[in-house]
């Protein structure tokens, strides 16, 4: 992709700027395992310095190369069932005898200051958060090419053995049914033109007319006999 075919300026600090106040979204990234998920929402938060990133709460351990507070805040099982009892998640499940939460905390107030997060959950926690901030929620869901496809991916990445890969690839086909419970559904073949369609939803979703709370007293201006 050229800079002249794309419609988004060069400078990323230009591309999310709203005249007119808004609220902010919550920008929900989902896929079968091995579809570039994780390598889609890497380019987008590159891309769009004003997009934040949520971080779940979890209490399974902490594994070699993650970081507490960026990759999860890791916390133990009495301070997780203490949240879930004060209504400090959004949505929470259990995966692997292990807990995993969203935290409301930062996300709650930078919706209203009109900041956008990224979401990295599975279809259950995309379809529990919906269910809480239905209005706020857009829902992006990434399909690989093809089956062969997908497993070329999980072998190149080099992260997972033979059995791994091979349960991947069966959990795969049970994540892809999900497909009809998103808004957006994008084929990640090239990942330049759908790293470009991720972020054409994006800059539409941000424009939205109810989400930008600036509009009335504008409009009223504008009309103003
Ligand atoms: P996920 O987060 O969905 O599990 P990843 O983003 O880790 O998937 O991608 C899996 C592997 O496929 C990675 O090695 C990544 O570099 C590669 N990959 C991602 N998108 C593409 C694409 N469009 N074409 C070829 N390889 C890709
Ligand atoms: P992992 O332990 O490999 O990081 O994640 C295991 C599973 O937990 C993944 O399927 C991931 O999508 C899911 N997960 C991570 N954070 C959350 C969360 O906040 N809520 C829900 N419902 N699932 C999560």
């Amino acid at each position: 992709m050229t800079d002249t075919a794309s419609p988004f300026p060069a400078d990323p600090s230009h591309s999310d700027r709203d005249t007119l106040h808004r609220r902010g979204l919550m920008f929900i990234l989902s896929s079968p395992s091995g579809a570039g998920k994780t390598t889609i929402a890497r380019k987008l938060l590159e891309a769009e310095p004003e997009l934040g990133l949520s971080v779940s709460a979890t209490t399974r351990p902490i594994r070699p190369g993650e970081v507490d507070g960026r990759d999860y805040h890791f916390i133990d099982q009495a301070q997780f069932d203490q949240m879930v009892e004060a209504g400090e998640f959004y949505e929470w499940a259990r995966v692997f005898g292990n807990c995993y939460g969203t935290p409301k905390g930062q996300i709650r107030t930078g919706l209203k200051a009109g900041r956008d997060f990224l979401f990295d959950i599975d279809w259950q926690g995309t379809q529990q958060l919906h269910q809480k901030a239905e209005a706020d929620v857009v829902r992006v869901f990434i399909l690989p090419p093809s089956l062969d496809e997908l497993r070329r991916r999980l072998e190149g990445r080099g992260t997972d053995s033979e059995d791994v890969i091979t349960a991947r690839m069966a959990r795969a086909q049970a994540e892809i049914s999900h497909w009809d419970t998103y808004d957006y559904v994008v084929v990640n073949d090239d990942v330049e033109i759908c790293f470009d369609k991720v972020r054409h939803i994006l800059a539409a979703e941000r424009m939205r007319r109810k989400r930008q709370t600036g509009l009335i007293d504008f409009v009223r201006e504008l009309t103003r006999g």
